[in-house]
């Protein structure tokens, strides 16, 4: 599942192939809009509020925003006409033809296109952005204290409170602050310092295309425990654990050594 960094790297990548050009061609591969036709449209802007991305497509006083997401399989890829696609053409939901350039959006798992003032109604839940312009650590703080007993596994990963950590970053993060994941929030020291190693994690890896947490980029060496599950801790060689975490039906894998990561502080 792609992660907030991931996402915004995407939202760079197509607004600055797409942006300022005219839309020859769309091709909307999705039953709602199979009929839609935005070519002869200017693509104004792409970017990435929290794991959601969004095109704002323009003609006169006209805007429209397609609002994607990646969820677990979607990627966006960039072309140059008659370049082979890397992906096979059936999964192509979305596909956006410039002069230059062919963007085609594969296996996205939201696809829609709203006027420009409903963009709210899509990404006006989210938290505040770790990568975004308006990042606001006390608000963030603030949301993720709101319920003091809640795992901090799980209040770190829901987008309401702060957007753009997946679940890899999830353990991840619990492990560099040494937080056991269904510690409640409540009895994690500083939350403010939690956070701010998210936004630097992130920040950190926003350009590069192998995430790593550990400060190594060699393949196998990225990651302190996320999927590591029975393999000695980095740092002190105890076996990592993995276990489900989350609401019901939503459960997510988490990564966690149970040394370096103790269930109660103090
Ligand atoms: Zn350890």
């Amino acid at each position: 599942m792609p992660e907030g960094d991931t996402v915004w790297r995407t939202a760079r990548r197509l607004d600055q192939a797409l942006s300022g050009s005219v839309l020859v061609t769309s091709d909307f591969r999705v039953p709602a809009y199979a009929t839609l036709d935005l070519s002869g449209r200017t693509v104004v802007e792409t970017l990435a509020r929290g794991k959601h991305l969004l095109t704002r497509i323009r003609k006169g006083d006209d805007e429209v925003t397609l609002h994607t997401h990646l969820k677990m399989e979607g990627s966006w890829h960039l072309y140059r006409e008659g370049t082979p696609w890397r992906r096979p053409a059936h999964q192509a939901r979305v596909v956006l033809r410039t002069a230059e350039w062919t963007a085609v959006g594969f296996s996205l798992a939201i696809v829609e296109v709203l006027g420009r003032a409903e963009e709210d109604q899509v990404v006006g839940h989210l938290g505040p952005d770790l990568l975004g312009p308006d990042w606001d650590l006390e608000e963030a703080v603030r949301r993720v204290t709101s319920d003091p007993e809640r795992a901090v596994g799980e209040a770190i990963l829901d987008q309401r409170n702060l957007a753009g950590i997946g679940n890899m970053y999830k353990s991840e993060l619990c492990f560099l602050l040494g937080l056991g994941p269904w510690l409640p929030v409540g009895e994690v020291p500083d939350v403010a310092a939690l956070l701010r190693q998210a936004r630097r994690v992130l920040e950190a890896n926003k350009l590069r295309t192998a995430q790593t947490t550990t400060g190594d980029t060699r393949r196998g060496r990225e990651l302190w425990v996320y999927r590591r599950d029975g393999r000695p801790c980095r740092r002190c060689g105890t076996a990592v654990e993995v276990g489900m975490q989350g609401p019901q039906t939503q459960e997510r894998a988490t990564y966690w050594c149970p040394h370096c990561q103790p269930a109660r502080q103090g």
